[in-house]
């Protein structure tokens, strides 16, 4: 294959314990999965079906263990929200995936970080327009490694926590998801053939809030992993 122009490098992230990484096809995210937080953005908690938003593959950014990551404070924003979640990464395809068959379909799971410009998001939400500006961005989406479903399991409980500067800001549990991991694969393929390469962000527990410049992020999910940047 010749291409017009040289063909950006496929988006990838490392997988704990190895040195392969995963390749990132689609970024998905549920929106609202943990009541609380559906209270603090403004919404009825009650159980609606979940939706969803994307961002693009190359909003990935990698962050080791033990490492922090600069993450330039994004333009156009004076309310540049944090949002930890855990993250969900599909290796088998599908579409129409039993809810009871869903965890058939995950290759591993990381923690990350749902980063948005809350102030976009909000003027596009009341106006009824798509969100990309406010959650699709470049970098809005630091994440750790990738680990094996073979060696973490299944998660369905677990604390995913956030602090900025050493402070708490957001703690929530995995067994206080609204829709748990194998209903949101079950939902989301009814709409979309789910590939190998995808990845979910499942969404993030009340607290979220602003960072500044040099603040430091640090969060992560029970058994999975945790993850630290600083906002430069
Ligand atoms: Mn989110």
């Amino acid at each position: 294959m010749n291409y017009a122009i040289p063909p950006s490098p496929q988006a990838a992230v490392p997988i704990a314990g190895s040195t392969d990484d995963f390749p990132v096809r689609r970024i998905y995210c549920v929106g609202r999965n943990y009541a609380a937080h559906a209270r603090e953005m403004g919404s009825d908690p009650d159980r609606e079906p979940p939706f969803f938003f994307c961002k693009p593959a190359d909003a990935v950014v990698p962050v080791a263990p033990g490492d922090t990551v600069d993450i330039a404070y994004p333009p156009q924003t004076a309310n540049y929200h944090h949002e930890v979640e855990l993250v969900v990464a599909i290796g088998k395809g599908g579409r129409d995936i039993a809810i009871d068959a869903a965890t058939d379909h995950v290759w591993g799971y990381a923690a990350g970080f749902d980063m948005t410009r809350r102030d976009l998001q909000f003027a596009l939400r009341d106006k009824g327009r798509p969100w990309e500006l406010g959650k699709a961005f470049d970098q809005s989406a630091p994440i750790t490694p990738i680990v094996p479903a073979s060696r973490c399991g299944h998660p369905t409980a677990g604390r995913v926590w956030l602090t900025v500067n050493g402070n708490l800001k957001q703690e929530g549990n995995l067994a206080d998801l609204i829709w748990s991991v194998p209903e949101t694969i079950a939902h989301l393929s009814k709409y979309f053939e789910l590939r190998p390469g995808d990845l979910i962000f499942t969404g993030t527990p009340e607290g979220v809030g602003p960072v500044v410049k040099g603040d430091l992020v640090t969060g992560g999910v029970a058994g999975v992993g945790e993850l630290s940047i600083r906002i430069g």
